[in-house]
């Protein structure tokens, strides 16, 4: 059983872009410089963000974090996205979701510039990105699919079963994996709450991507001998053997599954750090325009 380690892969994808800066460093050009709006003071949230930042400072690139109160108004935030919209040194930015429940996400989401949406979620985006035209793609999906790649896990001709069809993780999951590319080329199926017979349907898979946020739902008895599993959850669970109190869990079950699996991600040290890698190579490319 391969172990899919998203801790080493980003790393040297790191590794490669703190290259890529250097070198432009050298030539005199523009480093990136990706900001983040941090409304509100959730606990995970703020972790999220504070990682990404420091992931940006460790390539070379600048950041610039704009944290806000809970109780922003909504046009308070729209006017701090279209001041970094029209801010040319800024390249890129992320406004961290979940928003409090007075701001509406879609809105925030169209009015972030297109050419600056790093985490690919505007809906101009998501459509070049189904049409296979050149975009910032959502890094979490993208993380998964440079997981693949270097892992040089077939996928062409396989059939990928992605469990969850969020905006951010499942359906664009499905479309990654369903394009002419390589990793790519999957005969996928997406599915999510209503669908029936979700065991057979796991069975008949060669590759299981899970993405429901539910801990350790996918069970043994659910995959087949010598498939491949991703697992993209994150939870947190109590255990009281651990100093902090808690421990992180996937949406995998991962004692069972693993000994079945040709490959496996783990959590953590799966998804969660190609998802910061794929973050950043959106940053350059808002660079580097291509
Ligand atoms: P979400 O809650 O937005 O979507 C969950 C999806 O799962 C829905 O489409 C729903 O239809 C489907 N679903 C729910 N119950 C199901 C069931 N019993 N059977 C089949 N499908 C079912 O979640 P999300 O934002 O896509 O996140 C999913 C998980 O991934 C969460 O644990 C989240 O924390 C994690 N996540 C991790 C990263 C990362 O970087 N590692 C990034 C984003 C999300």
């Amino acid at each position: 059983m391969i172990l899919l380690d998203g801790k080493a892969t980003s790393a040297a994808i790191k590794e490669e872009i703190a290259q890529q800066v250097d070198q432009l460093k050298s030539k005199g050009a523009k480093v990136p410089h990706l900001a983040a709006i941090l409304v509100g003071s959730d606990g995970a949230s703020q972790t999220y963000v504070n990682a990404k930042v420091k992931a940006c400072e460790r390539v070379g690139f600048e950041s610039t974090l704009i944290e806000l109160p809970a109780d922003t108004t909504e046009d308070k935030l729209m006017e701090t996205i279209d001041q970094l919209n029209n801010d040319d040194a800024i390249d890129g930015f992320i406004v961290q979701l979940p928003l409090p429940k007075h701001i509406d996400e879609d809105k925030v989401t169209l009015r972030v510039a297109p050419h600056k949406d790093v985490d690919g979620f505007h809906p101009e985006n998501v459509g070049r990105m189904a049409l296979g035209l050149p975009t910032f793609l959502p890094a979490t999906p993208n993380g998964v699919m440079e997981m693949l790649g270097r892992y040089n896990i077939e996928t062409s001709g396989k059939h990928c079963v992605v469990i969850g069809r969020s905006n951010i993780v499942g359906t664009p999951m499905s479309i990654l994996m369903s394009r002419n590319s390589n990793p790519g080329n999957s005969t996928v199926t997406l599915t999510h709450s209503r669908t029936a017979n979700l065991k057979e349907v796991c069975l008949s898979a060669d590759i299981i991507i899970v993405a429901l946020g539910k801990p350790k739902f996918l069970t043994a008895d659910m995959v087949k001998e010598g498939a491949v599993v991703v697992d993209v959850g994150i939870h947190r669970i109590e255990d009281s053997s651990k100093k902090s109190g808690f421990r992180l869990v996937g949406d995998v079950d991962f004692e069972t599954v693993a000994p079945k699996c040709a490959a496996i991600s783990p959590v953590p040290g799966g998804v969660g750090p190609m998802t910061i890698a794929s973050l950043l190579q959106n940053g350059l490319k808002a660079v580097l325009k291509n």
